[in-house]
């Protein structure tokens, strides 16, 4: 019988929650990252740089383009880097700040505002909503249903459509699009991602964040108690409790024994996941700031001093400390651990990205070749190995090249020794070394074969081995 009840507690499907609108510092500050991000998203594909997309990362033809810069799969160590860099950016930022991320610029959290503001301008703040959801079905709530999930669908499908654009250039996505051409994986992604957009953002919201995604889990192991974090001031606020408007804090104090809270809920109304923050840190808390601008308002009403939801570390609230002692604890062990590894990191990737070669070479042996006898150029009998080799010009010009070759006694090329590539393109050849026939010792010989670019007089040379068989 226990088990029945435990199991079903644990599918027990979760109440709907409506969150109220909220005005205030931390509302206004979400708006400005919402339209900050969203420029960039929406922004990126369509700017130009030297006649092509400024970033795209063209997985047909194996080119990542990022601004100046192109990349090639041998250039994979700088997108682990970069990983690196904003994972360790994640972690100072959590250890200073708590979960601003999440509340501020992830995506789910930028989708549900745009979302939830749609939703607002459509069918009402939260007692307006609820209302519609209770109400039985007729005209008025099939128009506001049908406007929502339309304007909802096209935000979807844009969204879609621009993810996409950082794959193939955007032009080309919407004029296939437009003639009706777009199939394959790019109408896959396209909708794929609209969908994921309109079900994340529509409709799994706050689920999302609580039962998807690892972050909030892993993250308390970067809070300490100096972190910031939004937490309710429990000894100014209890014992809470309702009261005439008009109460002063001195007459509170004296007459009911009451703290600040007037219990009035508002800070659950407007909490997009739901939770009570009087009740304590969890897990579930965005740290998005909706319950402090609400309560501030509330407190304001009062005429009470505001801050009693607050976003302060949980020694500054325990201690009351100000501002200047908050400052004085940002500079703590791990957060000076993690802010030394991510400057490190930047500097190193930073000098490797200035100093790079404006060219990569990549040289494999002929697998269907291993070596031969030969007449050479100057009809000389030659032992000959061939190789292929590859030539990826990252600049945006023409670039031209000297190939030689060294480690053995009259070591040649045979083949043509000059070689042109055009901006931003990348070329195989055939390369066949050979050293005369009468000098050819028996063995697996290391050699070098260098690639000179004639234009900024860069050299990159590759170790191979010349095989000379047992004749
Ligand atoms: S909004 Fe402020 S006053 Fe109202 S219940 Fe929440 S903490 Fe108490
Ligand atoms: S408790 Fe406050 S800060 Fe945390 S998610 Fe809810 S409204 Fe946002």
């Amino acid at each position: 019988m226990q088990d029945t009840t435990h199991s079903n507690l644990l599918y027990a499907s979760a109440p709907k929650i409506y969150p109220r609108s909220v005005h205030g510092f931390f509302a206004n500050l979400r708006w400005v990252f919402v339209l900050l991000t969203q420029l960039v998203f929406y922004g990126l594909p369509w700017i130009e740089w030297a006649h092509r997309p400024a970033v795209l990362f063209n997985l047909e033809a194996r080119r990542f383009y990022l601004f100046p810069l192109i990349l090639y799969p041998q250039d994979f160590i700088y997108l682990t880097a970069l990983l690196v860099i904003c994972a360790l950016s994640l972690f100072l930022f959590t250890a200073l700040t708590g979960r601003v991320w999440c509340g501020f610029a992830c995506p789910q959290t930028v989708y549900s505002e745009i979302f939830m503001l749609i939703e607002r301008w459509v069918e009402g703040d939260r007692p307006q909503r609820i209302k519609l959801d209770h109400s039985k079905f007729n005209l008025e709530v099939l128009r506001k249903k049908t406007l929502k999930h339309v304007l909802w669908g096209l935000i979807a499908l844009w969204t879609g459509l621009t993810f996409v654009g950082y794959f193939v250039p955007i032009q080309d996505l919407l004029h296939n699009v437009w003639t009706a051409n777009l199939v394959g994986w790019s109408l896959f992604w396209v909708l794929f991602y609209s969908f994921a957009t309109y079900g994340n953002a529509g409709f799994m919201r706050e689920q999302v964040c609580k039962y998807m995604c690892p972050y909030a889990r892993f993250q308390s192991a970067m809070f300490d108690a100096d972190t910031l974090v939004v937490g309710y001031d429990a000894k100014r606020g209890e014992p809470r409790g309702h009261r005439s408007k008009f109460l002063s804090t001195d007459a509170l104090q004296n007459e009911k024994g009451l703290g600040h809270c007037i219990d009035c809920q508002l800070c659950v109304q407007v909490c997009p996941t739901g939770i009570d923050i009087r009740d304590g840190l969890q897990y579930e808390c965005i740290g998005c700031g909706a319950c402090a601008d609400v309560c501030n308002e509330v407190m304001e009403k009062m005429s009470y001093p505001i801050h009693l939801i607050k976003f302060a570390s949980e020694n500054a609230i325990e201690k009351n400390w100000g501002l200047a002692e908050q400052i004085k604890r940002i500079f703590r062990t791990r957060v000076l651990i993690y802010a030394s590894l991510l400057l490190s990191l930047c500097c190193v990737v930073a000098y490797q990205l200035t100093y790079r070669t404006t060219f990569r070479v990549d040289i494999v042996r002929d697998r269907n070749t291993l070596a031969r006898v030969v007449e050479g150029q100057d009809h000389e009998m030659v032992m000959e190995n061939v190789y292929r080799f590859q030539i990826m010009n990252s600049k945006e010009s023409t670039q031209h090249f000297e190939l030689s070759a060294h480690g053995m006694d009259q070591l040649r090329i045979e083949t043509p020794q000059l070689l042109e590539v055009d901006a931003a393109q990348s070329k195989w050849s055939v390369l066949r070394v050979a050293i005369p026939a009468t000098q050819a010792t028996p063995g697996s010989h290391k050699i070098w074969l260098n690639v000179k670019c004639l234009d900024d007089d860069q050299l990159v040379s590759e170790q191979t081995v010349f095989i000379v068989p047992l004749l």
